[in-house]
């Protein structure tokens, strides 16, 4: 099968085309696994911090990719849960160990021993994959192929995201960054809590405009004051910078969530710009929020299929992944990336 792989941590500053097309054999699914030939497979941000090394993969070469939409083509012995033609998808959350203290209370993206797609098992830049069939998820009909992937990881964690907030109906909720995943907040914030206000700060005008005609009620630089304090700001930047300007923004009692895998070391001295009083003092908070669980999954494909919630997308050929990660990587982002397997 044809699958574009990565051998070894890049620069992308100085190599523009990361991974590499090759022929691999065509894998073969083990007993609680089934076969997936794929159609799309979304690409993320999160590709990039084990491009250049964030997040490394533990072994090479890999196949990256975690927001995989196919057809269940062949199925292992034991397994029961999909038949041969269902169209489902794999997000994140690849396998956990489903028996440790994080995994019994649903909590398994904490377990130690998390899979990612695409990190840590072969995911979806190819043409199949396997997958534990109780880590795939039925599609809505309502969703194409290509809008189906990025649901899976932009869509899943924006909802685990969201969830964390503990935001209420009619409270201010803050986005900096405004690519994939914060879109889709914006559209889901926008169905569950209608009285709420929505702030977004982008770096470039033109994410700025796509967030009011999307609907926010304010949008400016991540250094602009917003016109009200918020009570809980997402932040989905790879970067420092505008975490300092978020907690200054926050209510007291307010939180940030940090939905980034990791961050860039680029500006990392900005932190020393926090101010106790100014960003911290009044039980302000800072969560992370880390990978996402099935249920994430399940919930937010089944509350996207009713509002419903179509991303924006910008469809590309498996060829041209190289292309879409620079691009991504330069920030030259309308709605979600997607390859065309
Ligand atoms: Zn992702
Ligand atoms: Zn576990």
């Amino acid at each position: 099968m044809k699958a574009m792989i990565l051998n070894h941590i890049v620069d992308l500053t100085k190599n523009k085309n990361p991974l590499e097309i090759v022929e691999l054999s065509q894998p073969i699914p083990s007993e609680k696994e089934i076969l997936i030939k794929i159609s799309t497979c979304g690409v993320c941000h999160t590709e990039l911090d084990e491009i250049e090394g964030r997040t490394p993969p533990p072994f090479y070469p890999m196949v990256l990719g975690h927001q995989v939409v196919g057809k269940v083509i062949e199925k292992g012995k034991l397994t029961s849960e999909h038949k041969i033609g269902d169209r489902v998808g794999v997000a994140w959350i690849f396998s956990a160990c489903g028996e440790c203290e994080f995994c019994r209370s649903g909590d398994e993206n904490l377990c130690p021993d998390f899979k990612a797609t695409g990190r840590d098992a072969f995911g979806g830049y190819a043409e199949y994959m396997t997958v534990p069939e109780n880590f795939a998820f039925p599609i809505p009909d309502i969703f194409s192929d290509s809008e189906a992937a990025p649901l899976l990881c932009a869509g899943a964690i924006g909802y685990r995201s969201l969830r964390l907030t503990n935001l209420d109906d009619g409270q201010n909720l803050g986005l900096t960054g405004f690519g994939a995943s914060a879109h889709l907040v914006l559209k889901m914030t926008k169905h569950r809590f209608p009285n709420s206000k929505i702030f977004v700060f982008a770096r470039s005008k033109q994410e700025q405009h796509f967030a009011k005609e999307l609907g926010a009620d304010w949008a400016g630089d991540s250094e602009d004051e917003p016109p009200e304090k918020l009570n809980c700001i997402i932040d989905t930047t790879p970067v420092w910078k505008p975490i300092v300007a978020a907690m200054k923004n926050l209510k007291p009692g307010g939180r940030l969530v940090i939905n980034a895998i990791r961050k860039e070391a680029i500006d990392k001295d900005h932190l020393l710009k926090l101010d106790y009083p100014a960003h911290l003092w009044l039980e302000k908070e800072i969560k992370s929020v880390a990978n996402v669980v099935r249920r994430d999954v399940i919930e937010f494909l089944k509350l996207a299929a009713e509002i419903p919630i179509k991303p924006e997308i910008q469809e590309y050929v498996l060829d041209d992944v190289n292309k879409a990660l620079i691009e991504l990587k330069e920030r030259k982002i309308r709605g979600a990336k997607v390859l065309k397997i």
